[in-house]
């Protein structure tokens, strides 16, 4: 088996001259005699850092979204449609055209695009738009008539079908009134959702991601989300957590073959305790400002049989827990299980000093999702009042209680650019708590190391440390101090991007 030396690189934490040996996918030994090796790279002074760890994400969504029409950066009414009448093109007639980061903002009138607009745009073909909020979409009347969407359709609860002077649907539908069209809109077939794997997994490389757990893997099927991640062709690992529900149950799938891999891996079980602070219904104490106190997925003694019979079964868990009030019940269920620390918590966004206590002396570990502040940061001041929002997720107080955490992004929830989220970690917006604040080299571990730990993997990855899979990034000059740029990332001691030209 052959070797590789990489020699001339500086190490990410200090600049101090970095070079290492890879024997079979995995870092052999630093500083090492280039002599011994069958290959050299000349890293040429290139900063080296371990590749970043996406610990909470969605893989296969954000792959189907990913080969949606892409509108980001359609800044005229005109573009948007031009852009739509090229996709149209391309599809048989009964296709659907579906984009994504819409946006009349960006538009000198602000004024979105209509119905009939898309219909002549698209040739009549069924198109939605969606709002790169994802709090709006706009709906071609082709694709509102599929969905019964007409002047005498009434809004829907938490929802606005916009609608010109003679009261017909202009086109624009606001939150829950998206479900309309999205409910008739169809799935990519499954032969092509490895190559939506694929294409997700050639973004999350080319910003140093090597590994990207998928939060919810079976939603559309264990078996057939297996077998697309199976025939994904990308270097990227990819761990996962199975919900529940294709687990245990009436609609488990017991015969599917679950991975274990160092490219594919199943991870653990994933239960849903609560909902989001946005929405109003993450189960906080107290109440929203708008009233009501958010809503329980399960009955406390629900979630803690579901909890001890994925625990007895041998299995981790991990829980989406927002809330307060819910994660109170999931330590409770945690804390019935015979090893606690075998389990993670996700989001936790409020928490109490008493509550950090209890993950410590359980040793739960806890992933969080900086970005969140950045894109939803507004809504939480609103929905919780600024004194309570200012205190979302408690990182430093977290890393000070010894807990380990683990940072991620929830792609495609947002756009999910790790140094988008160190840096909200760091410089927490206007508003939030600056005493939760942790460094940008603090984070930077968190996304590396914590989020290798948050997925049980600490010494496989995350460090670069003799014995570990060698997956890492190189920047051009130093990515703390400085604005270093990445140049390439590496999986196993091989580029994987960008993609060499042969
Ligand atoms: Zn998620």
């Amino acid at each position: 088996m052959s070797s590789r030396a990489f020699v001339g690189g500086r190490w990410w934490r200090d600049g101090a001259a970095f070079s290492f040996l890879v024997e079979n996918r995995r870092i052999v030994a630093h500083g090492v005699d280039p002599s011994f090796a069958d290959e050299i790279v000349n890293l040429d002074g290139a900063f080296v850092m371990p590749g970043f760890i996406d610990c909470h994400m969605h893989v296969l969504p954000a792959g189907l979204q990913a080969l949606q029409l892409d509108l980001s950066g359609a800044s005229s009414r005109e573009e948007v449609l031009r852009r739509v009448r090229e996709r149209a093109a391309d599809l048989a007639p009964t296709d659907w055209v579906l984009a994504v980061q819409y946006d009349a903002n960006r538009f000198e009138d602000g004024i979105d695009v209509g119905a009939d607009e898309l219909d002549a745009a698209s040739g009549g073909r069924k198109t939605i738009l969606r709002h790169s909020s994802g709090h709006a979409c706009v709906a071609s009347r082709s694709a509102l008539l599929e969905a019964r969407v007409r002047a005498d359709t009434e809004d829907p609860r938490g929802g606005t079908i916009v609608r010109n002077r003679s009261g017909e649907p202009t086109g624009l539908l606001l939150e829950n009134a998206m479900e309309f069209v999205y409910r008739k809109a169809p799935d990519l077939p499954p032969d092509q959702w490895p190559d939506a794997i694929d294409a997700v997994s050639a973004t999350l490389l080319s910003k140093g991601i090597t590994c990207a757990s998928d939060m919810m893997t079976g939603q559309r099927g264990l078996a057939a989300e297996l077998a697309a991640y199976r025939n994904a062709q990308s270097k990227l690992r990819i761990r996962l957590f199975v919900q529940w529900n294709r687990m245990f149950g009436k609609h488990a799938e017991p015969d599917a073959q679950l991975p274990d891999d160092d490219r594919l891996r199943f991870l653990g079980v994933k239960l849903f305790a609560d909902g989001a602070i946005g929405s109003g219904t993450a189960a906080i104490y107290g109440s929203y400002t708008s009233g009501g106190d958010g809503t329980l997925i399960y009955p406390p003694e629900e979630l803690k049989r579901r909890v001890l019979a994925a625990d007895e079964a041998g299995y981790r868990i991990t829980i989406h827990s927002i809330g307060d009030r819910s994660t109170d019940l999931v330590l409770d269920a945690y804390e019935a299980c015979a090893d606690p620390s075998k389990h993670r918590l996700e989001h936790a966004m409020l928490l109490s000093d008493e509550q950090i206590q209890r993950i410590r002396r359980s040793s739960i570990r806890v992933t969080m999702q900086p970005e969140f502040l950045l894109a939803f940061g507004p809504a939480y001041m609103r929905r919780l009042g600024p004194e309570r929002a200012a205190n979302l997720k408690r990182i430093r107080s977290l890393l000070d209680a010894g807990i380990i955490v683990g940072l991620s992004s929830d792609n495609p929830i947002v756009p999910g650019d790790p140094w988008t989220g160190i840096r909200a970690a760091a410089m927490r917006p206007d508003g939030f708590n600056q005493a939760e604040a942790i460094s940008l080299r603090e984070a930077a571990i968190l996304y590396t190391q914590g989020a290798a730990a948050a997925n049980f993997e600490e010494t496989e990855m995350g460090s670069l440390d003799p014995g570990q899979l060698a997956d890492f990034q190189l920047y051009d000059s130093d990515p703390i101090e400085g604005d270093g740029r990445l140049i390439a990332t590496f999986v196993g001691g091989e580029q994987a991007w960008p993609k060499s030209e042969e």
